[in-house]
């Protein structure tokens, strides 16, 4: 009776681990439009997705414009073509999709902004992201942390930089940042021998690292031929490596002229690596498996006749609508507690990071 029963049941369990294929194949088709694969973080954003979407039983189709607005228009026009349930889309461009998205919205197609807001459409159901003012605090509070501001009364000199002016995070990680670095430029602790401030100015286009280390470049022979740049305000690991070796080609990053306190974003292995080699001070961890998981979440309940779960219904005017969101908590990463907070994590393992 026993061994009956036992049989039974595992013949219950294979029936049910064959059935769940089956079943996987009938929760829906959802189309993954990234933006590039040229970063590091978005290959990430992509694996986690299907990985995620497909344990919950849905198929994917997962493109990556490579930073070209058309190309990412036309892959959202051909999943809407093909017929997918919902859409998540981290854009390049966060105005361009609004032809795309009516169609999607006269088809029901639910869309999930990911991570970057999508602007001046109504059809944006939902934005998954995270507390992008808190990465730009985190990021000016790190560059005052580095300094140790508290105890030096400088004045340091300070150069920023900002990210992409048509992503709309990037307005979030420079507010976010000068709300911290201000009260310290009003008050002569921080110069920016420059005078280059505003995203209008100091923003990079496409969060291009050559541009960024184009600038870098101007702003040392202009500003910094008999002065020490202490500081620089960078809001992404890959513009972070374009500004670091700017500051190699006219010699900092040795004894006598060590690098300024520069920040990041990501988390990105080259970039953990020269926080370890003392070139940058520090990055931001934003982790992507979370950011999937609210994502698969939101198209579940859509899909599935749920709410999806908000924190924030405030903070993302999109121009046309105040979309609702659910923000994630960014976490700073520095020489001191990247083993524990990457490693702890399981996000890369220590041989990836200490070769
Ligand atoms: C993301 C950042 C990323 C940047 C460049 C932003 O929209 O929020 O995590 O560093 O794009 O890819």
């Amino acid at each position: 009776m026993r061994f009956f029963t036992a049989a039974l049941a595992a013949t219950a369990m294979t029936a049910t681990l064959m059935a769940t294929p089956v079943l996987a194949q009938n929760s829906g088709y959802v189309g993954i439009a990234m933006p590039t694969q040229s970063s590091a973080r978005w290959i990430s954003d992509g694996n986690s997705m299907v990985e995620q979407f497909e344990a919950a039983g849905y198929t994917t189709d997962l493109q990556y414009a490579e930073d070209d607005i058309p190309n990412q228009l036309a892959q959202i026009e051909n999943m809407i073509v093909r017929g997918v349930d919902a859409l998540v889309i981290a854009s390049i461009d966060g105005t361009t999709l609004t032809n795309a998205l009516e169609t999607a919205a006269a088809e029901g197609i639910p869309v999930i902004a990911y991570d970057r807001l999508i602007r001046g459409s109504e059809h944006v159901d939902y934005y998954a992201t995270f507390d992008n003012f808190q990465v730009g605090v985190q990021q000016g509070q790190s560059l005052l942390d580095g300094l140790d501001i508290e105890n030096n009364e400088g004045p340091f000199n300070l150069e920023v930089f900002g990210g992409s002016p048509d992503d709309n995070n990037a307005y979030f990680f420079y507010d976010g940042a000068m709300s911290v670095l201000q009260p310290h430029i009003d008050d002569g602790t921080l110069v920016i021998r420059s005078g280059q401030t505003g995203m209008d100015t100091v923003g990079t286009l496409r969060w291009d690292g050559s541009l960024a280390q184009a600038r870098m470049d101007n702003l040392l022979s202009a500003h910094y031929s008999d002065e020490r740049v202490d500081a620089v305000l960078s809001p992404y690991d890959g513009l972070s490596i374009g500004i670091i070796s700017s500051l190699r080609g006219v010699g900092y990053g040795d004894e006598d002229m060590p690098m300024p306190i520069v920040s990041g974003q990501d988390a990105e292995i080259p970039s953990v690596k020269a926080i370890l080699a003392g070139d940058q001070y520090s990055t931001i961890f934003k982790d992507t498996r979370e950011l999937a998981r609210v994502t698969v979440g939101m198209v579940q309940a859509l899909l599935e006749g749920g709410e999806p779960e908000i924190n924030d219904t405030e903070t993302y005017d999109n121009g046309v609508k105040v979309v609702p969101s659910y923000l994630l908590v960014p976490v700073l990463v520095t020489a001191e507690n990247w083993e524990e907070v990457l490693v702890g994590s399981g996000y890369y393992t220590r041989e990836q990071i200490v070769d």
